[in-house]
């Protein structure tokens, strides 16, 4: 069995001290590959660092909504220079987070608009965080058209998640799914082409059930493979193989 972890903060410092260990671990519990999402401008040289370290680290760079407060109009140029030297498999983490107090939605929205014409001009996927903003983030991916992706930690209806398909977006499951309490999300898991599932744990953040309060891990992926195994009536052998291609064919990796 082999999986790849979509959207695993692993430049994180809460893993500076065992990162060695859990690529142990992640290897043993199936996962060979990380896609690892930026933040902000000034962590993407150290997220360079580490995903050089390892063929098996894949290296996406954007401007999180959760952090406009440290972005600056300068660095979509920079980013726009960092894509064109690096070649990551992605742009992003991108989006927007209409959840939090005080959101700032222009800025957000003229980021984010941005960022998706940067990913249509180096034709890359955008690996995408929407929160209560699924409606707006569908009408940007429209209005920029021709655009492909993930949106992460997909949590919508089963009308968003029709919606994001036709506009050739795949749907990221991570932790969420293993709480009893997600019966929409379960009921859509079930619904939707599993050839549009991502498997991701989002670590270090949103652990899974079995997981709760402790810091996540990319180990973590064999337990959201085996839950979505369950909700769709597929083995997690067949689960891991279609969401493996998945990846593999998304963001253009081996
Ligand atoms: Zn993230």
């Amino acid at each position: 069995m082999r999986l790849i972890d979509t959207h695993c903060h692993f430049d994180h410092p809460v893993f500076d001290t065992d990162r060695d260990e859990l690529v142990y671990a992640m290897n043993i519990s199936g996962v060979s590959d990380l896609i690892v999402p930026a933040t902000t401008a000034t962590t993407w040289q150290r997220l360079r660092d580490i995903t050089h370290t390892s063929t098996h680290f894949h290296a996406s760079y954007g401007l999180h909504p959760l952090f406009m407060a440290q972005h600056q109009d300068k660095h979509i140029a920079q980013l726009r220079q960092w894509l064109e030297h690096e070649h990551p498999v992605a742009v992003g983490e991108c989006g927007l987070d209409f959840f939090i107090d005080n959101p700032g939605k222009e800025r957000q929205i003229s980021l984010f608009q941005q960022q998706l014409h940067l990913a249509c001009d180096f034709d890359l996927p955008v690996i995408i965080h929407a929160r209560k903003s699924l409606d707006e983030v569908l009408k940007y991916l429209r209005k920029v058209g021709s655009l492909r992706g993930v949106v992460h930690s997909f949590s919508g209806s089963q009308q968003q998640a029709d919606q994001l398909i036709e506009q050739g977006f795949y749907l990221g499951v991570g932790g969420t799914v293993t709480y009893e309490r997600a019966k929409r999300l379960h009921k859509v898991i079930a619904n939707v082409p599993q050839e549009r599932i991502l498997l991701e744990t989002d670590a270090p953040d949103q652990p899974d059930s079995q997981w709760r309060g402790k810091r996540n891990e990319p180990g973590r992926l064999a337990i959201i493979t085996e839950t979505v195994a369950k909700l769709t009536g597929s083995s997690g052998e067949t689960i891991a193989k279609i969401t493996t291609a998945n990846a593999q064919r998304l963001f253009g990796i081996n």
